[in-house]
């Protein structure tokens, strides 16, 4: 209740706040009723901006879901007569799906979801590389990693001690240049569109804290759509 207001606004559970709360560091931008952040939220506003993602008798795949988005795209998929696989390594979900060897034909998925998976894995090449070959000729992957390093190459740690000092986090593995990232992702065989936090208005940005958020856009071949 001591949240509920009007200056912000989450879009995934449609909450009017009068504050986010605070996410390490002591930023401000977690909704404190469904715990979205600002990739999730992003990346909601891709699937509303792109109703036809939803394809009936298709497949959607949602690697570590995370719970608020998870509810909202299972919906979406009963709505569209898409199928929803949802699933990760830690017994998230509802199925054991390990990017590196995923449990699906060549080019049979059209939509797929993964966020902050990437940057956790030592063999995000090989991760990359088996997203790719399930990846559908028409299909989209939304693949966000934090890709916002400064230095000249991307961050990345080699022990959990360096993990620790890097990122406070042991589970972080590498924080990515953008140019790294995406070509990472080139070398994969993916053809990478932005959809940015900041193409939109400075009042969106400002009432769903957006913050400086980049979500990318992957597929094989296709116009772009972002
Ligand atoms: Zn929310």
């Amino acid at each position: 209740m001591r949240y509920r207001g009007t200056e912000f606004f989450c879009p995934i559970c449609t909450s009017g706040l009068r504050e986010f709360q605070p996410w390490k560091e002591a930023m401000a931008f977690r909704c404190p009723v469904c715990a979205s952040k600002p990739p999730h939220r992003l990346a909601y506003l891709y699937f509303q901006k792109h109703p036809e993602l939803f394809l009936d008798h298709e497949i959607l795949v949602h690697i570590a879901p995370e719970p608020e988005l998870r509810v909202w795209l299972q919906a979406r998929c009963i709505q569209t007569g898409m199928r929803y696989r949802a699933g990760g390594i830690t017994g998230v979900g509802d199925e054991y799906l390990d990017l590196r060897k995923l449990p699906f034909a060549d080019r049979s998925i059209r939509l797929f979801y993964c966020c902050h998976v990437l940057n956790a894995m030592q063999e995000d090449r090989q991760a990359m590389s088996e997203i790719f070959r399930v990846m559908h000729p028409q299909g989209i992957a939304l693949l966000q990693v934090p890709a916002f390093y400064r230095g000249e190459t991307t961050l990345e740690t080699q022990s959990q001690e360096e993990r620790i000092a890097a990122f406070n986090d042991d589970g972080i593995v590498r924080c990515y240049t953008d140019a790294d990232y995406v070509s990472r992702l080139h070398d994969a065989g993916f053809q990478v569109d932005y959809f940015r936090a900041s193409d939109h208005p400075a009042e969106v940005i400002h009432r769903m804290q957006l913050k400086e958020e980049v979500l990318h856009v992957c597929r094989r071949t296709g116009p772009k759509t972002s």
